[in-house]
């Protein structure tokens, strides 16, 4: 990886270094320089050029990787932009060491499920994204007809409940919405992403309604049985069709053998958890508190164990937040009430010190967390060519962190339109420092420098 050979720099450069003995390359961590112009990485050495003049940045041990990728985050605007925006999501989202993100579908007005919206979300986007962002479009049960025109305007692929999605515009679909809809992707060559809970009545079915402040009642009123089920039919739908599925949000650690085995077959599936399944447990969760809730449920310590195993063994592919905040109204905050709380969680902003934190005590090395975080998120969304690597010619989206260092969740830290967040309180290791987008310095120690620098991501 390590090159000596003279960079040529151009008369007007906008060249400039990142020095540091902890350098994230392909190959490994490496002392030496990365060297960035413009957007782009232009090469890695271990001297400077004899005629370099531009800025050097020192990041001494810290830790220089690549950007984090969250594909999985809902903005809700606009039409609920008073739940999310834009402007905060990717402001938090830089201050995390995020540096771009792919939005879901449902939670604006008009939702994602055709051209025509598809093109009032862009413009609501436009001018207030401090990250990178790419879209999902949506499946709802009478959008076929549009699939293919929305396909080809720019979103990376489609999403679609098997259950209620807490949004009425975004209604959840059948298998046979579904297997339609997988034929569709098929020809753009893009993924179906799939809310994995299939609802039935159940034997704890009532307990929610006669204890809506009881995190276990809420915990058993969505059971594995309905994850497992779910996840089982799009193994189904996936083999028939032979077209990509991905199961968003994993929970159940019973569906793991599921998905194992169906990756052993060959078949086009991929499966991604989120940091609530894996730093935080039922056991630990009051009655009454909302900020908790999401659907599926954050299950059993026991349980959530076995995710991580997942992530080591590669049955998950990845990590991203499903961050899905609501006001403090929807949230119930002062009710309690766990059956009308808005089921989503904020957490942006926190990604890579929660697993960070959580992923050393389980010896997962730095490495393999950038690849949980980044590559192969970047390999799902289809950029892996340029995103997810420092490499010559790859986009210039860097984090720069301190492992050594640790500091406790406050609200004042806080950059989501709302500071309800569950990992308030904890300690956490790993403290973000400078985040780089597209060669820009967006945040730089607990300040926004280059604001507006994301662009859209299209397809
Ligand atoms: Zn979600």
């Amino acid at each position: 990886m390590l090159t000596t050979q003279q960079v040529i720099i151009p008369m007007k450069s906008t060249l400039f270094a990142i020095k540091g003995n902890n350098i994230l390359c392909p190959d490994g961590f490496n002392k030496g320089i990365l060297l960035i112009d413009g957007a782009k990485i232009v090469d890695f050495v271990d001297q400077l050029p004899v005629n370099y003049e531009g800025k050097i940045i020192d990041a001494a041990e810290r830790i220089v990787m690549p950007g984090l990728i969250d594909c999985h985050v809902h903005i809700n605007e606009p039409g609920r932009s008073h739940w999310e925006g834009f402007d905060t999501a990717t402001k938090a989202a830089a201050a995390g060491g995020i540096t771009s993100m792919v939005e879901m579908p449902l939670n604006a007005t008009p939702v994602t499920t055709n051209r025509k919206n598809f093109e009032i979300k862009l413009k609501a986007a436009a001018n207030k994204l401090h990250v990178n962002c790419g879209f999902w479009g949506g499946v709802v049960p009478d959008n076929e007809h549009e699939l293919n025109d929305l396909l080809e305007s720019g979103v990376f692929g489609l999403k679609a409940f098997l259950t209620h999605s807490g949004i009425d515009d975004f209604p959840n679909t059948t298998a046979s919405h579904l297997r339609k809809a997988l034929l569709i992707l098929k020809k753009h060559n893009k993924p179906l992403l799939v809310h994995c809970e299939l609802d039935e009545p159940h034997h704890d079915s009532h307990l929610l309604e006669k204890s809506p402040n009881s995190y276990q009642a809420y915990l058993k009123s969505r059971p594995k049985s309905w994850e497992n089920k779910a996840v089982q039919l799009m193994i189904d739908l996936c083999r028939e069709t032979q077209s990509a599925v991905h199961l968003v949000h994993i929970s159940s650690a019973e569906a793991l053998p599921l998905i194992r085995a169906a990756k052993l077959e060959g078949l086009p599936i991929t499966a991604e958890t989120c940091p609530q399944y894996l730093c935080l447990f039922a056991e630990m969760i009051p009655d009454g508190a909302t900020q908790y809730k999401c659907a599926p449920p954050i299950r059993e310590k026991q349980n959530n164990e076995l995710l991580w195993e997942a992530l080591k063994d590669g049955t998950l592919d990845f990590i991203v937040t499903d961050h899905s905040p609501a006001p403090p109204d929807i949230k119930e905050t002062s009710s309690g009430n766990f059956a009308k709380a808005w089921g989503g969680i904020a957490g942006l902003q926190f990604l890579l010190p929660l697993i960070f934190t959580a992923a050393k005590e389980r010896g997962f090395t730095v490495e393999q967390l950038a690849k949980l975080t980044s590559l192969h998120v970047a390999q799902f969304i289809g950029m892996a060519e340029t995103k997810g690597k420092l490499q010559k010619g790859y986009d210039a989206d860097i984090v720069c962190w301190d492992q050594t260092k640790s500091f406790t969740v406050k609200q004042d830290l806080i950059h989501h339109r709302h500071k309800i967040c569950p990992y308030e309180g904890m300690n956490l290791l790993g403290v973000v420092e400078q985040c780089w987008v597209a060669g820009e310095l967006v945040f730089d120690k607990g300040n926004f420098l280059h604001l507006e620098q994301g662009k859209i991501l299209l397809k």
